[in-house]
């Protein structure tokens, strides 16, 4: 029996567990998956232990992403990024992130090519991050902007891409074909809007990374007739991808959909 984890301060609520767990019983595996509440100050010890006691793979999430490049080997993408969503233990620890194809793949499930297209990149976190760096590898052209600017000029920065301030914001949707909220803002009810819903238009596509409820954002999207995406299928490619670096196996992502969306349901 292979044992995974996500590990993560909060993670009670993470939907990793039940997602990977359906995917290794479709897949016939001998593996299960849990969820352990670490913080940062024993990322260190948490990462080596499950290294020690022989775990499969390890998910990471807030507030571990960042700290965790300290910890592990981080391949290329992970570097790229600054943060680590992934470890494996074949051949040491190694950390990669597997948001930002996570995304790109969610946005393909949808019919969407983001090649030539106008992207208005909202957030400067870790998510962000990982988004704007596949995204930009496969030729969008995106501007990012944030609440706090010297986070977003940072991004831009190592990433080469535009910044524009967050002021800005009405006339960036207004130019954009393809915007993205990688905030946290619509994680809970009440949260204020980031803009006016109404100037969204039908010809645009509206992707909100957050998965755990219907988001504002979304419904103005839907109420203008765009096209409205939602953060499961990021999380569940992010899953996906994370499973082939572990076991080299193809994940079945419908199955992995099917029980996050029965999970949220409750
Ligand atoms: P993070 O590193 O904490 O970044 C949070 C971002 O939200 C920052 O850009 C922050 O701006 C912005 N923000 C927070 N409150 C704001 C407000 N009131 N107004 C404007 N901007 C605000 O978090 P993260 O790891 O990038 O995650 C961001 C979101 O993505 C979370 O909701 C998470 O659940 C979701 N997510 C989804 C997936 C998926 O698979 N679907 C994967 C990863 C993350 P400042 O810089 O100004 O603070």
């Amino acid at each position: 029996m292979k044992v995974y984890a996500v590990l993560g301060d909060p993670v009670e609520h993470s939907l990793s567990p039940v997602m990977h767990n359906a995917a290794f019983r479709e897949m016939g595996l001998q593996a299960s998956y849990h969820a352990f509440r670490v913080g940062i100050n024993r990322l260190r010890d948490a990462i080596r232990g499950a290294d020690a006691m022989g775990f499969g793979g390890l998910n990471l999430t807030i507030p571990l992403k960042e700290g965790a490049m300290a910890v592990v080997e981080p391949d290329e993408t992970a570097k790229a990024i600054g943060a680590v969503n992934t470890v494996s233990f074949r051949g040491g620890i190694r950390g990669h992130n597997t948001d930002g194809i996570g995304a790109s793949l969610a946005l393909r499930h949808y019919g969407v090519d983001v090649r030539g297209a106008k992207v208005l990149l909202i957030g400067a976190g870790g998510a962000a991050r990982a988004i704007a760096y596949q995204l930009s590898r496969e030729g969008a052209r995106i501007v990012v902007t944030n609440r706090t600017p010297e986070r977003g000029l940072a991004l831009a920065r190592d990433l080469g891409l535009e910044f524009r301030p967050f002021v800005e914001i009405e006339e960036l949707v207004r130019g954009s074909d393809i915007l993205i909220n990688a905030t946290s803002v619509g994680m809970r009810d009440g949260d204020p809007r980031l803009f006016d819903g109404s100037m969204l238009r039908a010809e645009q596509v509206v992707f909100d990374i957050i998965y755990s409820r219907e988001t504002e954002l979304l419904r103005d999207a839907r109420r203008a007739r765009a096209k409205a995406i939602d953060g499961v299928m990021m999380l569940v490619y992010q899953g996906a991808a994370a499973l082939r670096i572990w076991t080299g196996l193809d994940a079945p992502v419908d199955v992995m959909e099917g029980a996050v969306r029965a999970a949220l349901r409750g």
